[in-house]
Formats: C-alpha cells, sequence, structure tokens
C-alpha cells in the first residue's frame, strides 16, 4: 500500500488536487474491490443444501414410485428443517461483516480528501470518481480542474 504523498499535506493556497486524486481513486478501486468479493462470497452452507436438494430431487424423479406419500412428505420437511437449522447456526453473515471491518481499517487513512483529510471511504468507488469536489462544505478542493 502507498502512503499519501507529502504533497498531500495541508496547504491552505492549493486548490487543484488531481494528481494525489488520482492515487487515491486507484486505492479506492482495490478498496472497493475486496470489499465487493466479500459481499460476494457465497456462505459455505450453501453447498450442503444444493447437494441435499439435489439427492432429494433425484430420489423423488426416480424412486418416486416405489416411496409411500408418508415417506415423501418426511422428505420435503426434512428438507426444510435443514434449511432453518444450517440458517440459524451460520455466523456467515457476522464473519462478512468483520472481515469489511478489517478492510476498513486497512484503508480509511488512505481514503481521505487531499486537502482537509476528511473521509472518504463512506461512499462508493463510483462516487467520489464522478465527484469533482469534497464533501465537507468548508473544504475549497477541486479533483478534476
Ligand atoms: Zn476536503
Amino acid at each position: 500500500m502507498l502512503p499519501i504523498t507529502k504533497n498531500a499535506v495541508y496547504d491552505q493556497n492549493q486548490i487543484f488536487y488531481k494528481t494525489e486524486y488520482q492515487k487515491i481513486l486507484t486505492h479506492f478501486s482495490s478498496y472497493q474491490k475486496a470489499k465487493n468479493d466479500i459481499l460476494k462470497s457465497p456462505s459455505g452452507t450453501i453447498y450442503i443444501k444444493i447437494i441435499l436438494l439435489v439427492i432429494a430431487i433425484i430420489i423423488l424423479i426416480f424412486f418416486g414410485e416405489f416411496i409411500s406419500d408418508n415417506l415423501k412428505y418426511a422428505l420435503l420437511l426434512g428438507l426444510g428443517l435443514v434449511n432453518i437449522i444450517t440458517g440459524l447456526f451460520d455466523n456467515h453473515q457476522i464473519q462478512k461483516l468483520e472481515k469489511i471491518d478489517l478492510l476498513k481499517l486497512n484503508y480509511e487513512t488512505l481514503l481521505v480528501c487531499p486537502k482537509c483529510r476528511s473521509k472518504l471511504i463512506n461512499q462508493s468507488y463510483t462516487y467520489w470518481k464522478e465527484k469533482q469536489s469534497c464533501n465537507n462544505h468548508k473544504c475549497d478542493v477541486n479533483f478534476y480542474p
């Protein structure tokens, strides 16, 4: 990770920070990509659920005529129960949030306005790519002169 350059230190007379901003956007792009990867990662239990569902479908299609209706209901209810139970014990969402917190910690000092150092991390990469100015109203920075 590249450190913020000395040019980024507050200079009241400097308004245009295009070069610094381009560097920040590069960091932002990596941050956004890493964040999206975490958000998109599927839970491990999804594979168990898919496998069980495929097995149940195969049983019903190929052996449906040999098993009683009661057993079919039990099979379907069992599938529903597995779905509920794995959902209860799945802490995948919590793990995702923890990973995102650690990622934020790594990037929050890099993703700041080059002039006033206010945080940019709470908006998305797309937002800052189009934005010309800082969200701090007292800051007169211009990212794309
Ligand atoms: Zn600013």
